[in-house]
């Protein structure tokens, strides 16, 4: 049994990278990006108003105040999306709309709100404006380039593609960006017990939900779920279907369920007759020790403990890491933070406890609490929790009030805003 930082070192060790391909911006999210990312155009591409108002030169508002109004002539009307016509010279203004491109002779931008349009209606000067406010120069103007140069590096290789990402990707025109290939990971359940969805319940048999997690898991950290099926509980079975799974140019094989120490736990055995060198089997943890990791023909080949609880974990532990290096993400591991346990929580000493808890905050401070029952068959411990309270192998209590490291597995957990 060893323990999770040297299994963590051996697994990705074993890890290799990924080809890159290109991927269409709108479909980018979630990839890894391949190579640095530098700007070709300048954003803005030019100098526009940052507001709805009037264009003109700051000087002339320098005498103006609320009690002090001046007359600007309107010399045009651009609305965003237009280029200007007309050049702005003293005493004149041009009515310009946000986006608007600002017109030469104009260096600043007084605010809609600062104004009263004089208009015909009132039988006084025709399309002219009133000012009561001073603008200082380059006020309300958005400078060309001033989000971003050209040549700059806007996003830099290793990173996630986000929406924000995404929309930088747009705003400089980019069709395409260079990304990681996704890694194909094979999926397969084992257990005579397991049945799909479609198939009718019947006594001692219980859905297989792990391939479903495991799948949605793999879609999450940029993963192609390549579904496997389920092989029944047979040496024969067994090697069929992961042969089988084996041409179908994996990049990672995930076994889950027949890994422990059973009657019916064949899998080892079949991946070390397939040919597979194995690097380790039992991790000094709960959940997930039977945990198996190995190398069949340089695929990567995680044997997942069968109980939900623990495949999951394992997978958030071990495997998202990996899909993660693969495709040459700077991150592999969630953020977490530091909060204080709400109650005594009692473990076994020697192994590493990765507890579901619930994350709340007051005064400042982050609490987490257990999820309720740690049992490895129990989902409902995933699903109410914002995190994994990572409980160290050395001690045997963690007591109330506590500080203890938690994974985030959400943001906006209980306890509103940050
Ligand atoms: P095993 O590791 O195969 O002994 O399985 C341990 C426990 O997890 C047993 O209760 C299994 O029924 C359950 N289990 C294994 N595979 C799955 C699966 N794919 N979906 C749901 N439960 C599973
Ligand atoms: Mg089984």
């Amino acid at each position: 049994m060893i323990r999770v930082e040297k299994a963590r070192r051996i697994i990705l060790n074993s890890i290799k990278p990924l080809q890159c391909e290109y991927a269409r911006t709108k479909d980018g999210l979630d990839r890894i990006v391949a190579s640095d990312v530098k700007a070709k155009v300048m954003l803005p591409p030019f100098d526009n108003s940052a507001m709805d108002g009037y264009a003109l030169k700051a000087v002339d508002t320098k005498l103006v105040s609320g009690a002090r109004p001046r007359i600007f002539k309107v010399v045009e009307d651009l609305p965003a999306g237009y280029s200007p016509k007309r050049r702005v010279n003293g005493g004149e203004a041009t009515r310009i709309m946000t986006g608007a491109p600002l017109p030469a002779g104009a260096d600043s931008v007084v605010m809609v709100e600062y104004t009263k349009k004089q208009g015909s209606s009132r039988g006084r000067v025709k399309d002219s404006v009133e000012v009561y406010a001073r603008v200082k120069r380059g006020e309300n103007v958005r400078r060309r380039g001033e989000d971003v140069k050209r040549g700059q590096e806007v996003l830099s290789k290793g990173s996630v593609l986000r929406p924000q990402e995404i929309g930088m990707l747009a705003a400089l025109g980019m069709k395409s960006v260079k990304v990681a290939r996704k890694p194909r990971v094979g999926i397969l359940a084992t257990g005579d017990e397991l049945v799909g969805l479609a198939a009718k319940l019947t006594k001692g048999k219980i859905r297989n939900s792990n391939s479903f997690i495991i799948s949605a898991q793999t879609a999450k950290c940029g993963g192609l779920a390549i579904d496997l099926g389920i092989a029944r509980d047979t040496r024969d079975k067994v090697r069929k279907k992961i042969a089988s799974g084996l041409k179908k140019r994996l990049d990672m094989l995930l076994v889950i369920g027949g890994i422990s120490v059973g009657d019916y736990d064949l899998v080892k055995d079949v991946l070390l007759e397939l040919g597979m060198r194995m690097k380790f089997w039992k991790v000094a943890q709960r959940p997930g020790k039977p945990l198996a990791f190995g190398v069949i023909k340089g695929i990567p080949v995680f044997g997942l403990p069968g109980n939900p609880v623990s495949s999951t974990i394992s997978f958030e532990e071990y495997v998202r890491p990996s899909l993660l290096k693969m495709q040459g993400a700077k991150d592999l591991f969630r953020p977490g933070l530091w909060a204080l346990m709400m109650e005594d929580f009692h473990k076994k000493e020697g192994l590493r406890y990765f507890v579901r808890a619930k994350i709340s905050q007051k005064d400042g401070r982050f609490y987490c609490i257990p999820t309720g029952p740690q049992g490895s068959g129990i989902i409902k411990s995933l699903i109410l929790a914002d995190g994994i309270i990572v409980a160290p192998e050395e001690i045997k209590t963690i007591k109330k009030g506590q500080r203890v490291y938690v994974q985030l597995l959400r943001h906006g957990y209980d306890g509103g805003a940050i």
